[in-house]
């Protein structure tokens, strides 16, 4: 049922006030259709929401917000080793990580604790310690939000790159995501080097560790550095970080030797947007109802009471600081909705 001035503050992680004019969840393609319908005949600008935790309402929605809640997880095929599987676009992401860690399915286990839904895991390839969706997915399918038709994009037709894709690119707007379709491995190697991984399983034998003390390990890691957005509000990194030219790179390096820098290729060099942040004095910012996380300058927090206004007032004066410093800009990571 639609839903008038629906207030989906409790539906955004960022806990930021926002009103939809209007609001419908949805739980099946055909209730999908049936609201696109309904917009086009009244109307109405669409905006799809998953589990509110990438996404910046700088003020209310003048349109119908449709929530994407298709349940349902089918094994496709499972030829002993490889197994194919399509998941409902509803599907919470970390209770899905859980299960297939439960199953032996390995190959998510670092997307541990990752918020949101499967139906935006290909959105912007999520990504965290060293694995991306890319890695695993198979495809997505997806409602054209004008025809009505549905679509199956193969992965290499989802054009991912670093925290993004075709539907938040090229195509953004365009498309409903309602099922992802990925295939796990039961053989999959653990992967262990990236941040504090190794050091966090240090006291368990090398040949006995699993996909679930993978997926543990990487779970206190979060929970010691990132806000529980349940407590204080936020949509995680806000920024991404930048990747610049060597050339570039190569006259900042002279000035700022310690800068953390990760090569791409022979002439990419992706930087730590946190780290650029930090050093040009943001890291615990404080706004009173909102500012800089202290752990993480990364993540833009709201301790109570901010708007989405607000919080972006505070992310456009830290990316023109950054800009001075440093001569770089930084991009939001989180979708703005203005
Ligand atoms: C504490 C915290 C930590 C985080 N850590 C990470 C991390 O490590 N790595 C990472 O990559 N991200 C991270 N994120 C960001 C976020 O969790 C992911 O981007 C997640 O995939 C967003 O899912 P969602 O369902 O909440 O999407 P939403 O916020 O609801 O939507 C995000 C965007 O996708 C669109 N969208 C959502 N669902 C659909 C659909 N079914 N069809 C079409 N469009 C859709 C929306 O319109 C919006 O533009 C973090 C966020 C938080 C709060």
């Amino acid at each position: 049922m639609i839903k008038p001035q629906f207030d989906i503050t409790d539906k955004l992680t960022f806990n930021v006030p926002a009103k939809s004019s209007f609001y419908i969840e949805v739980f099946s393609d055909e209730e999908l259709l049936e609201a696109l319908a309904w917009a086009q005949i009244n109307n109405q600008h669409i905006l799809l929401l998953g589990g509110g935790s990438n996404i910046l309402f700088h003020k209310d929605f003048d349109g119908l917000v449709i929530q994407i809640s298709h349940k349902g997880i089918t094994v496709l095929n499972d030829d002993g080793r490889f197994i194919e599987v399509v998941i409902g676009a509803g599907e919470n992401w970390h209770e899905f990580v859980l299960y297939a860690i439960e199953k032996g399915w390995g190959g998510i286990e670092n997307l541990s604790l990752i918020p949101g839904r499967v139906g935006a895991s290909p959105m912007q390839n999520i990504g965290a310690y060293g694995v991306e969706i890319i890695d695993v997915l198979k495809y997505v399918e997806a409602i054209n939000i004008s025809t009505g038709k549905l679509r199956r994009f193969k992965v290499e037709e989802c054009e991912l790159g670093y925290r993004d894709s075709i539907f938040k690119g090229r195509e953004k707007g365009k498309w409903a995501i309602t099922r992802v379709a990925y295939t796990l491995d039961r053989q999959s190697p653990l992967k262990m080097s990236y941040g504090a991984i190794e050091a966090e399983l240090s006291s368990i034998p090398f040949e006995t560790r699993t996909y679930k003390d993978v997926s543990d390990a990487v779970i206190r890691i979060r929970q010691s550095k990132l806000p529980d957005p349940a407590v204080l509000g936020n949509a995680g990194s806000f920024f991404k970080n930048p990747i610049i030219s060597k050339v570039d790179f190569d006259k900042i390096h002279a000035s700022h030797p310690d800068m953390p820098n990760y090569p791409q290729d022979d002439s990419l060099v992706k930087l730590a947007a946190g780290w650029l942040i930090d050093k040009a004095g943001w890291k615990g910012h404080d706004r009173v109802t909102h500012g800089v996380h202290d752990k993480q300058a990364l993540v833009l927090i709201n301790k109570g009471g901010a708007t989405g206004g607000e919080i972006w007032i505070l992310a456009k004066e830290i990316m023109a600081s950054v800009k001075e410093k440093f001569g770089i800009e930084l991009e939001p990571e989180v979708n703005q909705i203005r």
